[in-house]
């Protein structure tokens, strides 16, 4: 039975028809009318009727980046798309005609990854997303963690340093401001300033105009010393993050998602070194997996169908 889910973004909206393995049958994209939350509505309903035409599907599932309630029907707010309080379910279902959720992105995207890519076949998972900024998902006992009002597993907003940068959230030293892609580009600007192993970076700087994550990527990829200096500062802080989520949540596998994740084990390998030195109580605690996710871009499209696939069959 078929399931479509679709991915809100920034950008574009990602639609696609999806089956119980967790494969695309079908796919659309259109571009985001951000600021137009009506406009968002009216989009998701011809791409739902698009996906269906010719199908029998059982459910529709939404991934929007912001706070959901636990009920999974109304986004409490989403800065991006402008929805405040917004009854997206219930504006989508009477409109379809069929049971339509919705979730937040980075829990469906870390869905996705428990049930077909890196993090499946255990129980317990953690997912960090290293974009722009630092998302989350956790799944705990084999259920997605939501928390008790819709609004946890924020974990790019786990404070790691008192007093430290403040980040978008309104709050101080969040992980966000250390891990991020953001932060990647932050550190390799004050390699390049003292010069050293940053000339390259220096260099790179002054031929484009500034750095971004692409010109630091490409370096990496190249094994300039700068490049992978900034990674690894990037690599050890997430690494006490998980060290911290391990004495709380203690999982089998955390896994690695977003953009500077295509780093790989040079990501890795820095996050497993400043994990050991940070854990509790360690040489007592069992060996989580660091791995990197594998559903890349379709996550989100594929854990917020699976989501409503099973939301519907609950009923
Ligand atoms: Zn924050």
């Amino acid at each position: 039975m078929h399931a479509i889910g679709i991915d809100i973004g920034g950008t574009k909206i990602a639609g696609a028809v999806v089956d119980e393995a967790g494969e695309i049958v079908a796919e659309e994209r259109v571009a985001t009318e951000a600021g137009s939350s009506g406009a968002i509505i009216d989009a998701v309903v011809d791409m739902v009727r698009s996906l269906s035409a010719g199908r029998e599907i059982v459910a529709a599932g939404v991934a929007a980046p912001g706070f959901i309630d636990d009920a999974q029907s109304t986004v409490y707010y989403a800065p991006n798309i402008n929805w405040r309080n917004e009854p997206v379910q219930r504006q989508l279902s009477e409109r379809l005609g069929i049971d339509v959720t919705i979730d937040n992105d980075a829990n469906a995207a870390g869905w996705a990854e428990y049930r077909f890519g890196a993090g499946r076949g255990g129980k317990d998972m953690t997912m960090l997303t290293i974009g722009t900024g630092v998302g989350g998902a956790i799944i705990t006992g084999g259920r997605l963690f939501r928390g008790g009002f819709g609004a946890g597993a924020e974990l790019g907003h786990m404070r790691v340093v008192p007093e430290g940068l403040p980040c978008g959230c309104g709050a101080r030293g969040c992980i966000e401001q250390y891990g991020s892609g953001r932060a990647l580009l932050r550190m390799a600007n004050e390699i390049a300033d003292v010069g050293g192993i940053g000339l390259e970076l220096a260099e790179a700087r002054r031929v484009n105009g500034a750095l971004d994550g692409r010109i630091v990527g490409d370096l990496i990829a190249a094994n300039d010393p700068g490049a992978l200096h900034a990674l690894e500062q990037l690599g050890h802080w997430l690494g006490q993050a998980c060290a911290s989520l391990s004495a709380i949540l203690d999982p089998h596998v955390f896994v690695f998602g977003g953009g500077v994740a295509a780093a790989g084990d040079l990501l890795l390998d820095p996050v497993r070194e400043a994990f050991h030195q940070h854990l509790p109580a360690r040489g007592f605690h069992p060996e989580p997996e660091f791995v990197i996710a594998e559903l890349v871009n379709d996550a989100g499209m594929v854990g917020a169908a699976d989501l409503a696939r099973i939301h519907a069959a609950a009923r």
